[in-house]
């Protein structure tokens, strides 16, 4: 029965906690809730969690447990990666690239009055960075690059080994918001060159609010020399920790069953079991009339997909309404990114990969997740085609 559908395909908002997270943050709130600074017995317990989380965080990814600070989340990492990458610098130029997330947006603004100027590195109609730019954005002055491993709106992933290989070589200092990618497989962080690397543990089922800020060996060295360590996480991220979202965290890491694999210019997403029903249901979609891929349909994240939705006559449909009607369907999707939901105006990611003005409030991404459903999600391609065809008729 339609009615009875719940069908959750928004994973690159957020994922749904795994029962094991949820149990874990109430067990820990309820008995180990101390202060980790604390000296007495409730600080030192909640501290050996918090240490015994970072040590198998670490022996997952292979590095060292000095890299890993805890934060709140992406948000929160990627501001703390341009402000200890760029504090104590003499401003030069900062490169970001023009598909960013809004938070690393702010972050390089937030720069900008300290003198540093930012560039946008231009893209592809898949939003993929142009490598005909890198002998001009990556020589002096720039000082810091950031760019985004896989795209939250499109689901475009970045060549990040090659360009992270070319900032090292040139002596840039390289950020890369991983927040996307990390839910798709456990990330190669021993054989990979970056300087900070932010992820959230929200979008691989472990609780919201709680992220990490990886810092690579040569700024950890750097950090290290100049700053006091006597708050908490390297005095990178000062305030009490979190324990019970901390252990949580590291369970949904420890959950995480598949590789990502990078080589050059590309990730792999080693049998990714998502990646083939993502694809089949793509390909059902694609076949409504109307409906665009927009990304790139290959070099994508496993679980993304984005569409721009038109009527038969190629008239465009407004995604608000459609996320709208088909929640009251019980299927669950985003119009874009849920970071700027309440946000009416256009997407400058779509404007960068150059989506015509009267498309831009169009484009529907559903993002899916172990947990789906496979029967209800047959049922969808109907179903958003009914849709489109009855707020079609309202409105032309
Ligand atoms: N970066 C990217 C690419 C994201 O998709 C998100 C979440 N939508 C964030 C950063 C922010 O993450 P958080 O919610 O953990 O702050």
């Amino acid at each position: 029965m339609i009615n009875d559908l719940n069908l959750y395909l928004d994973a690159c908002s957020t994922a749904p906690p795994l029962d094991l997270i949820s149990n874990e943050v109430s067990r820990i709130n309820d008995s180990l809730w101390g202060n980790p600074s604390s000296l007495h017995k409730y600080g030192l317990r909640a501290s050996e969690i918090i240490e015994r989380s970072r040590n198998e965080i670490a022996n997952r990814y292979r590095i060292a447990p000095d890299q890993i600070i805890f934060t709140s989340g992406a948000t929160e990492s990627n501001y703390l990666s341009f402000k200890n990458g760029l504090e104590d610098c003499k401003p030069g130029r900062l490169v970001i690239s023009s598909v960013e997330h809004p938070s690393v947006i702010y972050a390089a603004k937030s720069l900008e009055k300290k003198g540093w100027k930012i560039v946008l590195w231009p893209v592809d109609k898949y939003g993929i960075v142009k490598l005909e730019y890198i002998d001009e954005l990556l020589s002096p002055p720039t000082k810091f690059v950031s760019l985004i491993w896989g795209q939250s709106e499109i689901g475009s992933i970045q060549p990040i080994d090659l360009i992270s290989k070319e900032c090292v070589k040139r002596k840039i200092l390289f950020h890369t918001d991983a927040t996307q990618v990390a839910s798709q497989g456990l990330l190669p962080l021993d054989k990979f060159n970056f300087d900070f690397l932010s992820l959230s543990a929200h979008k691989f089922q472990g609780p919201i609010g709680i992220g990490m800020l990886i810092v690579g060996n040569r700024i950890f060295d750097m950090l290290s020399k100049k700053q006091k360590l006597d708050a908490q996480e390297s005095s990178i991220r000062p305030g009490t920790q979190p324990a019970s979202l901390i252990s949580a965290l590291s369970l949904a890491i420890l959950n995480i069953k598949h590789k990502v694999i990078i080589d050059n210019k590309n990730t792999i997403f080693d049998n990714n079991p998502v990646s083939k029903i993502t694809t089949e249901f793509r390909e059902s979609l694609l076949r409504l009339e109307g409906i665009s891929l927009i990304g790139h349909p290959t070099k994508r994240l496993p679980h993304h997909i984005s569409i721009l939705v038109a009527n038969n006559r190629n008239n465009p449909i407004p995604s608000r309404v459609l996320v709208r009607l088909l929640s009251e369907k019980g299927i669950y999707v985003s119009s874009g990114t849920a970071c700027s939901s309440s946000n009416l105006s256009d997407s400058p990611i779509l404007e960068a990969i150059g989506i015509d003005k009267s498309f831009r409030q169009s484009v529907l991404r559903l993002s899916l997740g172990p947990w789906i459903n496979f029967n209800e999600l047959n049922l969808v391609p109907n179903i958003l085609s009914d849709v489109i065809e009855s707020v079609s008729k309202e409105m032309y």
